[in-house]
């Protein structure tokens, strides 16, 4: 299937000189939605998977079906200040300022195998943070997989060395 031809191209979002990959386009298409999930599903399915971690909000979107299909729980990594009981805590830099990741300290017991899910990898700075989110819990990080990568961006050089999934390189 063309992902490209689903994935919508927004110039100057949300910032002058961001080439933006809008996947709502993606998402609405039934056999869209359908076909990435079912590849995500097919690579992982020998994983062995305990969780797949879902980066706050559209790693949400491809991760709880992805845990569903393996028979594997799901773990919400959010934004600050959204999860109600102690948390382990990653800063991470971006263009202008920083942000936060969170997970439950409960989430996770050590050597449990998780697979970090999110929509897109730019510059690794998420993915990276929410690895250290599984450092911290003692976890075993199996791999990450996501939609898109811009390759351009080197985010994976961030990632420590474990297996990475994309299906869309630009
Ligand atoms: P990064 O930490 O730079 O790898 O950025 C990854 C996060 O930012 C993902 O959660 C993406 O949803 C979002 N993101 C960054 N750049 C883009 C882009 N050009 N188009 C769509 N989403 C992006």
């Amino acid at each position: 299937m063309d992902l490209k031809s689903l994935i919508r191209d927004v110039p100057d979002f949300p910032k002058p000189g961001i080439l933006f990959r809008d996947l709502t386009t993606l998402l609405q298409n039934q056999a869209g939605l359908r076909y990435v999930v079912d590849q995500l599903v097919e690579k992982h399915r020998h994983d062995g998977l305990d969780y797949v971690a879902g980066i706050e909000s559209r790693g949400f979107i491809f991760g709880a079906p992805l845990a569903y299909h393996l028979g594997a729980g799901f773990i919400p990594l959010r934004k600050p200040g959204k999860l109600c009981r102690p948390v382990y805590s990653v800063e991470y830099t971006l263009e202008y300022g920083s942000d936060r990741l969170e997970m439950h300290q409960d989430a996770i017991q050590p050597g449990q195998r998780v697979l970090i899910v999110d929509d897109l990898i730019a510059t690794g700075g998420t993915a990276a943070a929410a690895a250290g989110l599984m450092a911290q819990a003692s976890a075993e990080l199996h791999g990450f997989a996501f939609i898109v990568e811009l390759a351009d961006l080197g985010g994976r050089a961030k990632l420590p060395d474990v297996p990475i999934t994309t299906l869309v390189t630009y």
